[in-house]
């Protein structure tokens, strides 16, 4: 397998069109020593020519465009790469990327039913996926189920990797209704995704609320582990003015603290830890900082866009 980040950071990029924080200014002013980063974009390529996206960020047609193995190739000119996409949760970084696939171009989609349910019936835009034929293939993810995909049009079905997905507790993103948010289902807003081939495991976590500790086997197992590195500290955002809600209140567990997950991840990990979805705010990204050398100290990567691993 080929793991490769297309993008690191959190929801808004790095820098944020509306941000001025000393992040964000240093990025713009080029005052600090740092990267900018596309909204958080993973591709996985199980076999050669086929690719597999988990999440579909905001920024997915640049970052295709950026990236050689993505395109078409000019033997099929009419066929991605792209055979099918995993998304985490409804939340706008994790699924507007969508909508940049949408040129009568059918794929798999791999999500919870309840998250179809809330881009499907909710939100009307997403039907334009329908317009290819065949249509967009929805597959349900169902928690816990260890299953086998096969690539399309593989006339022997022969499995190139298997993929569980696990809750991480979480909730569904403000702009989704009551009506599509029943309580029953909560375990269904945000998920945790395990991609195993010839005895290689790779973790996949963008949102780790805290709430729920099913992911810490599957992190401590991983050859590769890619986990949420949003925010530093709990009141983070608090500081910049733009909202009330701590780093939990918004579900992601806070790298600082004894509590946060620095000092929560499991101790004995073997594999590569790498911190992705990383908000603009996060002082990790000056590579000056003294949080920044805290992450490393504790074992941990801190993702760039572009960051390839083979496995
Ligand atoms: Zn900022």
């Amino acid at each position: 397998m080929i793991l490769k980040i297309l993008g690191s950071a959190a929801g808004g990029g790095f820098p944020q069109w509306n941000c001025s924080c000393s992040n964000c200014n240093g990025v713009r002013n080029e005052t600090l020593q740092t990267k900018a980063c596309t909204q958080t974009q993973i591709a996985v390529s199980p076999a050669p020519g086929a690719w597999v996206l988990v999440a579909a960020s905001p920024d997915l047609r640049a970052q295709i465009l950026a990236h050689r193995e993505l395109w078409p190739s000019p033997e099929n000119p009419a066929r991605s790469p792209i055979v099918a996409v995993y998304l985490p949760s409804a939340d706008v970084d994790a699924v507007m990327g969508l909508l940049h696939l949408r040129e009568f171009q059918s794929f798999a989609v791999y999500s919870t039913r309840s998250v179809r349910r809330i881009l499907c019936k909710e939100n009307s835009l997403f039907r334009v996926l329908e317009r290819a034929t065949p249509g967009v293939n929805w597959h349900e993810l169902t928690l816990g189920e260890t299953t086998s995909f096969c690539l399309p049009g593989c006339q022997e079905a022969r499995p190139v990797f298997r993929y569980t997905a696990i809750s991480l507790g979480g909730s569904y993103p403000d702009y989704s209704r009551e009506v599509y948010n029943p309580a029953a289902i909560a375990d269904e807003a945000n998920i945790g995704l395990v991609l195993e081939q010839a005895g290689k495991k790779i973790f996949i976590a963008p949102t780790l609320s805290g709430r729920s500790s099913s992911w810490y086997e599957h992190a401590a197992s991983a050859d590769i582990a890619l986990v949420d590195g949003t925010f530093w500290s709990d009141r983070e955002l608090i500081a910049t003015g733009r909202t009330q809600k701590t780093a939990r209140d918004m579900g992601h567990l806070p790298l600082s603290g004894p509590h946060g997950l620095l000092a929560h991840y499991p101790r004995k990990a073997p594999g590569r830890k790498i911190l992705i979805h990383i908000n603009n705010t996060n002082p990790i990204l000056d590579e000056n900082s003294a949080e920044h050398k805290t992450a490393l100290e504790a074992g941990f990567e801190i993702a760039q866009d572009g960051l390839t691993i083979e496995l």
